[in-house]
């Protein structure tokens, strides 16, 4: 007899740091490796490392921030990881849908979520709902999806395969994938993501992701943060 199981639902995603070797000094000793090796622990303990990574950056050498590494596992809706897997400079691994059966979590817009899109190509705004509107969302996404959530469950219990039977599913499913990644191409994701006009949802993603950055290496955080303020 199949068990009856019902989908549950969030508003969030998630990114874990599941390991980081990278920091600014190894962006600085990379830049010096050519030279004088005690001239740099000197340069190090005057705290030149700031004054060279400003440099670096300014000058767009970009290589010494080529050495480190990030590792995150993300858990974030389908459509999400879509945008997010355009970013080919990463190494990534997802949950299949062939070998395992798919989580019953899905994506539900939290009721502030912007939903009305305004302006032209190139330069739309996203509105707040009226609370009919999201009503209406909430509704229709929690109805949609509990009715494609039973179809798969369907299938499965009919002893059709995983990889045919996720065929039903929806881009609100939640999905999980580690990515890796080095500073430097995570500065130019985390560029695109963050900004203005990007996706609400991968904007929640790579916020996260930013925290972990600056915590990981924050003097190449500020640096590259003020440039990209500069440069608006
Ligand atoms: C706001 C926004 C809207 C978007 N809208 C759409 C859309 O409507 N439709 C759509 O299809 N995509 C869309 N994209 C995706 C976008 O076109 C890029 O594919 C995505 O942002 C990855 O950027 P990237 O290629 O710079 O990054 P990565 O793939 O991480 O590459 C990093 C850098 O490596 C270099 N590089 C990597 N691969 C190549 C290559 N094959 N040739 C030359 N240089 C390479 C480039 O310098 C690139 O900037 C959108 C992205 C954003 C941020």
């Amino acid at each position: 007899m199949p068990t009856k199981r019902e989908p549950t639902f969030t508003s969030a995603s998630t990114v874990e740091l599941y390991r980081a070797s990278a920091n600014d000094l190894d962006v600085a000793r990379a830049a010096w490796v050519s030279q004088d090796a005690a001239a740099h622990a000197k340069e190090a303990q005057e705290g030149r490392v700031e004054g060279l990574i400003r440099f670096l950056w300014r000058n767009r050498h970009t290589s010494p921030f080529e050495h480190g590494q990030f590792t995150f596992v993300v858990t974030t809706p389908i459509f999400v990881a879509r945008e997010f897997m355009r970013h080919r400079t990463f190494s990534f691994n997802e949950i299949s849908g062939r070998y395992t059966e798919l989580p019953d979590r899905f994506y539900l817009p939290p009721a502030d979520r912007p939903l009305r899109q305004e302006g032209k190509v190139g330069s739309y705004r996203f509105e707040p709902g009226d609370e009919q509107q999201v009503a209406l969302v909430r509704e229709t996404i929690t109805e949609s999806t509990r009715c494609a959530h039973a179809a798969y469950r369907r299938l499965l219990d009919a002893g059709i395969a995983r990889e045919v039977a996720r065929d039903v599913l929806p881009v609100n499913l939640m999905t999980s994938f580690w990515a890796t990644t080095n500073p430097r191409n995570l500065m130019h994701f985390l560029g695109l993501r963050t900004a203005p006009d990007a996706l609400h949802e991968i904007r929640e993603v790579a916020s996260q992701i930013e925290q972990h950055f600056a915590q990981q290496m924050p003097i190449t955080h500020r640096v590259w943060r003020e440039d990209l303020g500069a440069r608006g």
